[in-house]
């Protein structure tokens, strides 16, 4: 090294120590005037392992469940299941459906208290210790989803208040995801917003989700188009490693094919049949007993379900579960205000949830439009939506005065919402996916003065996601196989649009016939 060159580094290296020097007496009374404060991210369902018997060797982990251990269940329960299927015996199925779904999940259940065993934990929860913050990190806030939100609310509490003295700012940043919107409506409700200056709600089911309410009632319904359709919007994000495009092409091919003949809604007739049959042993000697004591789970059943799913599921009039069930009814009937009360005080709030992806399979509100999890009308507090893949009733959409917040695809009037000038809808989201696009809102959300669906040129009030591009797009009008494929060539599009192509020449012959007829007559 020349001596010039090693003045150079002494000078740079004193330089730095000298800036440590000032980092002292920026941080001396404990402040930091980064100008941006830290982000807590409130995590999904699943956020946390749930463990049985940790530390021994018998561990297992209970959720997420591994494959491994419902495979050994499977196994257990296969000399009963096999002679049910050969001598078409319903108990005996019903029987062996009990004991698989006891000996993966039995442990998850709560006692009448709402309390875990005491050999069912979680492992250690995050607690916040790093003083760096800033856009591009964030304090995970764990918890166990089964149990009280309104217990995670104080957790939380605390959580954000050991946030704000690591790092020496008054506020903090909240972004919660799914079930993190149900921790946060118990805290809001508990709380208030004071301290808080930004909230991110990414497709939580602040009201709820209806898989949860029609499972919670016992309405549960194989539909074949909407197998059919849940199949085709999973694919498109499937990750298959190799010849991704050609595979989820053929995959949907094949799906749209076995629809055609006929074999899709066979399997659900016979589905519906098996479940007509078992179902009812299968949620009195399972279900009800495992996910009816899971406050957690109940939080997400919406209110015009929840009398009905009290009785459906026979929870107790007392006790301490009880007690947990209906405290959080009071956190999820106040979101919407406690929402709205917070934007007032000046506290940037964006809701942003998923449309027109076909939702679980299983329930009769199968319609219901959502992003494959959460009810579009319920993650936005209230839109008026248009059945899955169709616009909003011609009826509905003629009697409409105000058209400043309908979709351009005529599928969301968004006008209903609680908080509609800070609430956003993606087309073709599938719940919580990763999406570049998206992030780039939420930095938009928490680094710009205003917050509203009118504020960002990019980012208008309707959008949609583009999974292979990992962007969002803003509507345009309804979605269009052919205008798809021409923007976004692939295998895939190229099988989507073939296949709209001949659903439509299918569902126009009845009218060539009518024309043929008349002409001849
Ligand atoms: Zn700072």
């Amino acid at each position: 090294m020349t001596t010039i060159c090693k003045k150079c580094c002494s000078l740079f290296l004193c330089a730095v120590l000298l800036c440590c020097a000032f980092v002292p007496a920026f941080a001396s009374d404990g402040r930091c005037d980064c100008g941006f404060s830290p982000i807590i991210y409130v995590g999904p369902l699943g956020c946390t392992p749930i463990v049985r018997d940790a530390g021994t060797d018998g561990e297992q982990a209970l959720w997420k469940i591994d494959a491994g251990f419902l495979l050994s269940n499977l196994k257990d329960a296969m000399p009963k299941l096999t002679r049910a299927i050969l001598t078409r015996d319903a108990q005996l199925l019903a029987d062996a459906l009990v004991q698989f779904v006891c000996a993966s999940f039995g442990d998850l259940a709560l006692d009448s208290d709402g309390n875990s065993k005491e050999n069912v934990t979680t492992p250690e929860l995050n607690v916040p210790q790093e003083e760096r913050h800033g856009i591009d990190c964030d304090y995970y806030f764990d918890y166990d989803f089964r149990l009280d939100p309104c217990a995670h609310a104080d957790r939380l509490h605390a959580f954000i208040e050991q946030v704000k003295t690591l790092t020496g700012h008054d506020s903090v940043k909240l972004k919660c995801s799914s079930m993190g919107g149900v921790v946060l409506s118990a805290y809001l409700n508990k709380y208030g917003h004071d301290g808080i200056d930004v909230i991110i709600c990414r497709c939580c089911p602040l009201w709820g989700t209806a898989v949860a309410g029609e499972a919670f009632c016992g309405k549960l319904e194989l539909n074949p188009t909407a197998i059919t359709r849940y199949g085709e919007d999973a694919i498109p994000f499937l990750d298959t490693g190799f010849a991704d495009d050609f595979i989820e092409g053929s995959l949907y091919a094949l799906l749209d094919v076995l629809k055609g003949a006929g074999l899709i809604d066979g399997i659900c007739a016979l589905g519906d049949r098996i479940i007509r049959s078992v179902g009812d042993k299968v949620f009195r000697e399972a279900l009800i007993p495992i996910f009816g004591t899971l406050p957690g789970i109940w939080a997400f059943v919406p209110e015009s379900y929840f009398a009905d799913a009290v009785q459906f599921m026979g929870l107790p009039a007392q006790g301490g579960l009880h007690d947990k069930v209906f405290a959080y009814r009071h956190a999820m009937a106040n979101i919407a205000a406690n929402l709205q009360s917070a934007r007032e005080d000046g506290v940037k709030v964006c809701i942003i949830c998923g449309y027109n992806v076909q939702r679980t399979p299983l329930v009769t509100l199968w319609r219901s439009t959502s992003d494959g999890t959460v009810d579009t009308k319920y993650a936005s507090l209230g839109a008026t939506c248009g059945d899955v893949k169709e616009p909003l009733d011609e009826s509905y959409l003629n009697a409409m005065r105000e058209r400043t917040y309908l979709s351009p695809d005529r599928m969301i009037d968004a006008s209903t919402c609680a908080l509609a000038d800070c609430t956003w809808f993606v087309r073709d989201w599938l719940h919580c996916n990763g999406n570049a696009g998206i992030d780039k809102l939420f930095e938009l959300v928490m680094t710009s003065g205003e917050v509203s669906v009118r504020a960002f040129t990019a980012f208008p009030q309707f959008l949609e996601a583009d999974d292979d591009r990992d962007t969002v797009y803003p509507v345009t009008g309804a979605p269009d196989a052919a205008q798809r494929l021409k923007e976004r060539p692939s295998y895939l599009n190229w099988i989507r649009y073939l296949f709209s192509f001949l659903k439509r020449f299918w569902q126009s012959l009845p009218r060539l016939f009518q024309s043929a007829q008349r002409l001849h007559g």
